[in-house]
């Protein structure tokens, strides 16, 4: 058999002031962009990705395969029409040139210009020249669940786990039933439902309640075999469009639907009934760190949620980093900051050298109505890297990542390091790269969410979430909302009658 294995990743926080265009799709690339056939191939070979899963099963039965496409970018802004219509075009021409069977690597969560719902669009465009592929899709979690989406795919995915330690396995369920099913074996059929529930990403983890149970209830029904896959997806509530929300979706064997309708009720009431234990109240950041003071082990972790390019964030604002300078910690490592100028006045200036400049705070975000505030920083330059490493960790596990030019500068006790490209910190290595040893610092101050835990939760004495402001922000109060589905709980109170709606109740099977 032939495939056509394709990767497009990208969760676009419709709020960021970060543009997308092809060139950002390079992570793991090595390249500025995607990377294409055999160097796509070369780029994937041996890391924790879904892809990674669909080529050694591949090559494991002997099937020949094609990966037009490697394109993965960090979260940001809407994606530009250019790039969609390039990525789509690429994998369109792939399977035009004739294969059994398609597997898909998406994010679920990306907004085009033009497309609200960018999965969906490939999706339909593949549909419309190959009317029958057999099409498996791996997802993240964060996916917002679209009808074109759900309605084109064989089989659907979703990562179990967040921080998202499971992206091969999730592309071994996903190739599992679609081989199945291309032996004759299964004959799956997709159900699904997203609920009118703008979940926190503070309370998404599966590895905690209260998704915890939700999650394991579909992880049992898959491994049970009460269905062929059960996905549960937290969803991506940064987004401004219509179809955002908590999603379930199972993949059912088509003489057995009642049980996966079952097992869909099941889930949804638990989702629901749990509905106000997925909000997230934070505190004042300045609390926060008043609190970090008073703490007696490291290291402790102070995560600034607000601003996480891991979600879209420009992680250059410095309001947090300016509270540790107020209140005066001490032993800080702190960082990656977004600022590339900054870099290049530290690279003129040289290791070992003492200079006075401003940090961060080059981005505008309009759409919550923040300006861009520099910090001002004097302190001696403690190092220059290419920041160039592996990740060792579970997450991204042997992807070749890269910071850009970082510099590392020591300001009145902090350890402040600056980087050309913005990295959300979910390994270590970001910092040990540059001879900075987080395990041994009292504080680290780090822009992340939930993926940080990957590389820093163990061995942290503490961990503590600072309300830093951006686009990133926890209070969905600040986020001048339009195009979502209404009513939607939080935001609406009278959201509990949605529920007995439910958007897109009834199964929907695929052709
Ligand atoms: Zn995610």
């Amino acid at each position: 058999m032939r495939f056509v294995i394709a990767v497009i990743r990208h969760e676009t926080n419709t709020f960021s002031p970060i543009p997308t265009p092809l060139g950002a799709f390079s992570r793991g690339t090595g390249v500025v962009g995607p990377a294409y056939g055999e160097a796509a191939v070369a780029a994937c070979r041996g890391t924790a990705c879904a892809a990674a899963a669909f080529m050694d099963i591949a090559r494991a039965q002997g099937d020949e395969f094609v990966m037009p496409l490697l394109a993965s970018a960090v979260p940001s802004g809407t994606v530009t029409a250019q790039a969609f219509e390039s990525m789509a075009a690429t994998v369109l021409e792939a399977i035009g040139e004739g294969c059994d069977a398609v597997m898909l690597d998406l994010h679920g969560a990306m907004v085009a210009e033009g497309f609200p719902d960018a999965e969906g669009e490939l999706l339909r465009r593949i549909r419309a020249i190959a009317p029958t592929m057999p099409i498996a899709v791996a997802l993240d979690f964060h996916a917002n669940l679209s009808a074109v989406l759900m309605a084109h795919a064989t089989v659907i995915t979703g990562y179990c786990t967040y921080p998202h330690t499971d992206m091969y396995e999730t592309g071994v369920r996903a190739a599992r039933t679609l081989m199945a099913s291309l032996r004759g074996n299964a004959e799956p059929r997709i159900l699904w439902r997203t609920l009118p529930m703008l979940t926190h990403m503070l309370c998404q983890t599966p590895s905690r309640q209260p998704m915890k149970d939700i999650m394991d209830r579909a992880m049992r029904a898959e491994a049970d075999g009460e269905v062929l896959n059960a996905s549960v997806f937290g969803g991506f509530p940064l987004a401004d469009i219509p179809h955002v929300g908590l999603g379930l979706v199972v993949v059912a064997e088509a003489g057995r639907l009642e049980a996966a309708r079952r097992l869909l009720d099941e889930l949804a009431e638990m989702a629901w009934a749990r509905r106000e234990d997925f909000v997230y109240a934070g505190e004042a950041l300045e609390r926060t760190i008043a609190h970090a003071k008073t703490l007696r082990d490291g290291p402790i972790l102070l995560v600034d949620h607000g601003d996480n390019c891991g979600a879209g964030g420009p992680t250059d604002n410095m309001r947090v980093l300016r509270e540790v300078f107020d209140q005066g910690l001490d032993d800080v490592i702190a960082g990656p900051f977004w600022d590339p100028q900054a870099v290049a006045r530290i690279i003129e200036a040289g290791t070992g050298s003492e200079l006075t400049l401003e940090v961060g705070g080059k981005t505008d975000m309009p759409a919550l109505g923040l300006k861009g505030e520099p910090l001002k920083l004097s302190g001696r330059v403690r190092c220059i890297t290419d920041g160039n490493y592996r990740v060792t960790g579970p997450m991204f596990t042997g992807v070749q990542l890269s910071l850009g030019r970082t510099a590392v500068i020591d300001v009145r006790g902090v350890s402040v390091m600056v980087c050309e490209k913005p990295q959300e910190p979910f390994d270590a290595g970001v910092f040990t790269h540059a001879g900075l040893d987080p395990a041994k610092a009292r504080y680290v101050l780090i822009k992340s969410r939930q993926h940080f835990r990957a590389g820093f939760e163990q061995g942290a004495k503490h961990i503590l979430m600072v309300a830093g402001p951006g686009v990133c922000s926890s209070d969905y109060a600040l986020f001048p909302f339009r195009h979502l589905r209404r009513p939607i709980y939080p935001l609406d109170a009278d959201a509990a009658l949605a529920h007995t709606l439910c958007y897109e109740a009834p199964a929907t099977e695929t052709a």
